[in-house]
């Protein structure tokens, strides 16, 4: 008997029909003699819907009471996916998130799983019974409601498999599999049959959210098995793996993402301990910042330049506003931002991977304002105009046939 997590997300459960329909594919394995956890998101756009309920009313509502709304999502999901298998005859027990054991730290909004206490999912699978618990939802320690971030339910599925040491962990979803971009926005796609999980992060964390990022950085940790497949069509997906069959591919994906804020501090002088000034005072009001250059200084003064998500510009902007006084900075810029990357383990090995990305954008007349590269991906920032083209282009030039 294995035990198999599978987790359902937002449009595989969006009606009345595709609730049934995950039922019976969970059902399906359940008579196969499986023991069964299904983690579930909110129904559709629910979670959007709660947001925007809550700008109609507070367009600064405190994060914990927008944790409490959020979670309500999720909840009617594993409500109806029990009820979906009673109705089908079989034993299904629903859990709340904390029910479940989901202990998080206390970061409202984007809370990081700390521990799954698994006993009450145990017993109930003792007992026979098909769980379903309610994905992207804990509890920190002073007993309050968290969420784990948008696309937060994936990770509740992989904590779970790692906690439970579960055989496989799948993922179904509204495409069939983890594609070169994203399958919706990029025509001549392919499907890729493996890839690697540091491929597999540096894609996610680049902007193809088909996977939560924490939730292959999780699943890497604890060597769990994942499987990102269609929800609707019964076919192969993709498997996600420390060690991947060797394809002739230099690049595995090309990634986006659109929420990226570029600001620039230009004219500080050009002297030691400028940097430290500027990012100490970024990590102490957790500012994560990504891409950071300096232009080689003239006439004592140099520019610094940084990028951070969206969701942190307004703290970002405080920070270095709070410091252009003692910086003697000349001025502060600010710009939304596109980054697209290409991401593969074969790049390391193979030269000419930049130039051949760089060739295809600069062919498309678009230009570059930043550069930034690891072993496996190459990421430039762009006009957030050019960014779904930018896309395109790059990935004709490394999967035309
Ligand atoms: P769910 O609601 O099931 O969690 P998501 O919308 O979060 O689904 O993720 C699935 C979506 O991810 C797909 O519909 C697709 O548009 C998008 N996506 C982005 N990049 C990729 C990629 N490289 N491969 C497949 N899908 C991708
Ligand atoms: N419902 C949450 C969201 O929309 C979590 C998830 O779908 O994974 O972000
Ligand atoms: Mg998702």
């Amino acid at each position: 008997m294995s035990l198999i997590v599978q987790k359902f997300g937002g449009s595989s459960v969006r009606d009345a029909q595709r609730v049934l329909n995950v039922a019976r594919r969970v059902a399906t394995v359940f008579d196969q003699g499986n023991k069964v956890v299904v983690v579930v998101s909110a129904q559709g756009d629910t979670t959007d819907d709660l947001i925007a309920k809550a700008m109609e009313i507070n367009p600064k509502a405190n994060k914990r009471e927008m944790d409490v709304l959020l979670s309500s999502g999720e909840q009617i999901s594993i409500a109806l996916l029990a009820m979906a298998l009673e109705s089908m005859g079989y034993p299904a027990k629903s859990l709340t998130g904390w029910q479940a054991g989901f202990v998080t730290d206390s970061t409202h909004g984007n809370s990081r799983i700390r521990r799954v206490e698994t006993e009450r999912i145990e017993n109930e699978l003792d007992k026979g019974n098909i769980v379903i618990v309610a994905g992207f939802q804990g509890l920190n320690r002073y007993d309050d409601i968290t969420t784990l971030g948008r696309g937060g339910s994936d990770t509740s599925a992989v904590a779970i498999a790692a906690a439970c040491r579960a055989d496989l962990c799948q993922i179904y979803t509204d495409v069939d599999g983890v594609y070169t971009a994203d399958p919706r926005l990029v025509s001549g796609t392919r499907k890729l049959s493996e890839i690697t999980y540091d491929e597999m992060l540096e894609l996610a964390s680049l902007g193809a959210q088909v996977l939560h990022n924490r939730s292959v950085e999780m699943a890497k940790k604890y060597n769990v098995p994942l499987e990102v497949l269609s929800s609707l069509e019964e076919k192969p997906g993709t498997v996600i793996k420390e060690v991947a069959k060797v394809e002739k591919m230099l690049i595995k994906g090309v990634a986006k993402d659109d929420e990226v804020t570029r600001i620039s501090i230009i004219g500080v002088q050009d002297i030691p301990g400028i940097a430290f000034q500027i990012f100490s005072a970024l990590a102490a009001k957790k500012v994560n910042v990504d891409i950071i250059l300096q232009s080689v200084g003239r006439n004592e003064t140099k520019d610094i330049t940084f990028t951070v998500a969206d969701s942190q510009r307004e703290d970002a902007l405080a920070v270095v506003e709070g410091l252009k006084g003692t910086l003697r900075a000349k001025g502060i810029s600010c710009e939304g931002v596109t980054k697209v990357s290409v991401v593969g383990a074969g790049m390391e090995s193979n030269y000419g991977v930049a130039a051949k990305m760089f060739e295809a954008l600069s062919e498309a007349s678009i230009n570059i304002q930043m550069i930034a590269t690891s072993e496996i991906k190459i990421s430039v920032l762009i006009d957030r105009e050019d960014g779904l083209r930018a896309m395109r282009v790059v990935h004709e030039a490394f999967f035309a046939t």
